[in-house]
């Protein structure tokens, strides 16, 4: 009998041997450039390490398999146009090791569970497909065909199409994607999550309904013009690196920059940029003009005092709005204004937890600016009042007339490199009528209309019984989902589970009775098909496609691209029921853009326009001022402060990731700048609130969370005294997943409320 689901999804609850060091105040700079060095050496083979980071995010080159930050239209860096962890992410699917049948033979599914994250993603490249039969301890080889054939077998068998999930990781490119939701909508079901749901859904739900469009406004070229960038909820040195020379140079251009966050991050203190020789001389540039330490889930209290302030000011010396563009291409502004009065300044300010002189600097800046660009992240998206988040930054925006014009706009940061592109071609489980009613005429068969899972509603159904087949094309599902233990029973319910993959993960091991893992190309390999070698295309954060083609060799001779894995399945599955000609495609990916630009808006002329060397730019209303929604105009909206309070052994709790991370791959053990050295197993706490509970740096602890009822419990954490607010703390994704609760999400858009957790600390007596 081998271990429980329940098990085998949580991280090993022991400790490795922690390093404590006090936090950078700088960024980047020469130590960035060493931790890439030692990556590259220890992981890869050198030689194609270098060879693929000259192509690595050029034109004609490949994408990033990393973050979703927009690369520059114009001259790119010929020393490098990559970060830290662009490299670690590259490394990360060119590692020297393959995993083999051997590998498999040699360990069984328990025991690899026993690993820690960072161990299981470092075992190499997975190099042949891989079946777990029923009852079966450990993974045993399978040939292409026959893992089609199980797929299928396993699908025609369910007495509904819904009883099947498919669902996505952000690093699928256009085509795979665009297929993949077409099989998965001719098989006959909308049972599409993403990796969306957990992230920037809540962006999606309130930009589309204030400003029409669920994606940003702004280009790269918007950062570099703006007078001030707001940057809330976002941790940009370690999760979007790149997007700190942009903000180099909106400084360098006379910018400034406010950043609303509960911790000090050190990318946003200070960047010293690694290709600039004057910049590391100069040991780095101060890109933080006033820092507001806001508590967590405080933002809405913060917005809204601002919008009170500017409200005052509007009425007493005027020319604070942007009055001209309110009355031509806003709605609601009279409605907003009269909610706005009922809201007392002090008890904002108090629940935002800031003090009064933080906040007249930040006020006095924004009051003189009218080229304001707004970046968020998840620091604004996993809470239940995510959409509020949004909504009322999007208020002060449209107060100041700071959307579609040079310089200004909305910028939510997208994470995985194509999580955006991915929304855009149909990856979704609630898509719009119009488009199923495109892929209707373009391909004689009736989309399911009814809306299918996002994750959560996935992990709920799994739990119910209702879902027999869960597919995962890319990602590590049962590590970025939220309560851990809930989603892993729901997980081993299944009858089979399917992952395409580059690398081994947790979500292998968390199984349903029977399991497939499906290897695939990473974005560095070149995909050959019957007509070469092919391109593919890949949509960042700033709504750019530009083309993306592996430059080494495949790490094994039997991987499939997931274009291949996708047709193979849907020919396997569908068979003579189907209406679409799927082997066709994967010999040549031309053909699968040709079917996009029927039927999606923006596309046209895809396969010619994606040679030019910088992509093109798919159509954004709210850039033009034109907003496509329910009004006509930009909407403003009226959005409460959150209610909650907390008891006095409660703190709230945000999960967030270390530098040595991308999402939930783990790339060390180290989170250099926050001064943490070889342990994720980590809480921040402010020292005053240790203080009341008797704690000392480094104490042993236990966590715990309480929703509506039920306790959740995170064992073996040391506290490590920081500069967070009082009453907040934070700790690592994911080993603190276990203490998000399903139902804690953000309403209507469904995000886990992994931001806002709140926790009881307990000290371990055993120690
Ligand atoms: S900023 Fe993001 S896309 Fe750019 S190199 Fe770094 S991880 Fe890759």
């Amino acid at each position: 009998m081998g271990s429980s689901a329940e098990k085998k999804a949580q991280t090993p609850e022991n400790f490795t041997d922690i390093k404590i060091k006090a936090p950078s105040q700088n960024s980047v700079g020469f130590d960035a450039l060493k931790s890439s060095v030692t990556h590259v050496l220890k992981y890869t083979k050198p030689l194609d390490a270098i060879k693929a980071s000259l192509k690595m995010n050029q034109k004609g080159g490949f994408d990033c398999p990393g973050c979703a930050w927009p690369d520059p239209d114009d001259e790119r860096s010929s020393i490098g146009e990559y970060c830290e962890n662009g490299i670690k992410a590259m490394t990360e699917e060119m590692q020297n090791k393959l995993i083999n049948r051997e590998f498999f033979a040699n360990h069984s599914v328990d025991e690899l569970a026993e690993l820690s994250d960072f161990e299981i993603g470092k075992s190499g490249r997975l190099s042949e497909p891989m079946y777990l039969p029923e009852g079966a301890t450990h993974y045993q080889p399978i040939s292409w065909e026959d893992a089609f054939n199980k797929v299928a077998t396993h699908l025609n068998a369910l007495e509904n199409p819904d009883e099947a999930v498919f669902y996505t990781s952000g690093r699928t490119t256009n085509e795979a994607a665009f297929l993949y939701q077409l099989f998965v909508r001719e098989f006959g079901t909308s049972n599409l999550p993403d990796c969306s749901n957990m992230c920037h859904e809540a962006s999606g739900s309130a930009l589309s309904e204030t400003l029409g469009i669920g994606k940003g406004s702004v280009t790269l070229d918007d950062l570099y013009k703006a007078e001030l960038v707001m940057v809330v909820g976002q941790n940009p040195g370690t999760n979007h690196p790149r997007m700190l020379s942009a903000l180099e140079k909106c400084k360098n251009n006379g910018g400034k920059i406010i950043t609303v966050n509960p911790l000090p991050e050190a990318g946003l203190i200070s960047f010293t940029n690694p290709q600039s020789f004057l910049g590391l001389l100069k040991g780095g540039t101060k890109l933080t003009d006033v820092f507001v330490p806001i508590t967590i889930n405080g933002d809405v209290a913060f917005f809204k005092a601002l919008l009170i302030k500017l409200l005052e000011k509007e009425e007493d010396i005027g020319e604070v709005f942007d009055l001209d563009f309110i009355k031509e291409y806003t709605h609601g502004f009279d409605d907003f204004i009269l909610d706005l009065k009922t809201y007392d300044f002090d008890e904002c300010l108090q629940a935002a937890g800031i003090s009064e002189a933080v906040f007249n600097e930040a006020f006095e800046l924004i009051l003189k600016k009218n080229k304001i660009i707004i970046c968020w992240a998840m620091g604004l998206t996993q809470h239940q009042n995510a959409v509020d988040n949004i909504r009322e930054l999007v208020n002060l925006l449209l107060l100041k007339g700071s959307i579609g014009k040079e310089g200004a706009g909305t910028c939510p940061v997208r994470g995985h490199s194509n999580v955006q592109g991915d929304r855009t071609v149909g990856i979704w489980e609630a898509a719009p009528q119009a488009f199923l009613d495109k892929i209707e005429s373009k391909y004689g068969f009736k989309p399911k209309s009814q809306h299918g899972y996002s994750v959560i509603d996935t992990v709920k159904a799994m739990n119910e019984g209702k879902v027999k087949v869960f597919f995962g094309m890319g990602g590590n599902f049962i590590s970025a989902v939220p309560d851990t233990t809930y989603s892993a029973i729901g997980m081993s319910k299944c009858d089979l589970t399917v992952h395409v993959s580059t690398k081994l993960n947790r979500s292998h091991l968390v199984t349903g009775k029977e399991a497939l893992i499906l290897p695939c190309l990473g974005r560095t390999e070149k995909d050959y098909q019957k007509t070469g070698v092919q391109v593919q295309s890949v949509e960042n954060s700033m709504g750019v496609v530009s083309s993306t083609k592996g430059i080494l060799e495949p790490c094994s001779s039997d991987l499939m691209s997931e274009v291949a894995v996708v047709c193979g399945i849907a020919n396997a599955t569908l068979k003579s029921r189907t209406k679409i000609k799927w082997l066709n495609y994967k010999d040549d990916y031309n053909l699968v853009r040709d079917d996009i630009q029927e039927v999606i808006e923006g596309f046209e002329d895809y396969n010619n326009r994606l040679k030019q060397p910088s992509g093109f730019y798919l159509p954004n209303g709210a850039r033009e001022r034109q907003f496509k929604t329910n009004t006509g105009k930009a909407n403003f909206s009226i959005n409460k402060l959150p209610e909650w309070t907390l008891k006095d052994d409660e703190l709230i709790m945000m999960t967030i990731r270390s530098h040595d991370q991308f999402n939930t791959t783990i790339y060390g053990l180290n989170d250099r700048y926050r001064g943490i050295f070889n342990e994720r197993r980590i809480i921040f706490m402010n020292r005053d609130d240790m203080a009341s509970r008797n704690l000392k740096d480094q104490q042993v602890v236990h966590l715990q969370s309480e929703f509506n009822g039920d306790i959740r419990q995170a064992k073996n954490f040391k506290v490590v005294g920081y500069d967070i607010p009082k009453n907040c703390c934070a700790t690592y994704f994911p080993e603190t997943n276990v203490l998000v609760p399903i139902d804690s999400f953000a309403h209507t858009a469904k995000t886990p409320a992994s931001k806002s957790v709140v926790v009881r600390v307990i000290a371990n007596t055993a120690n």
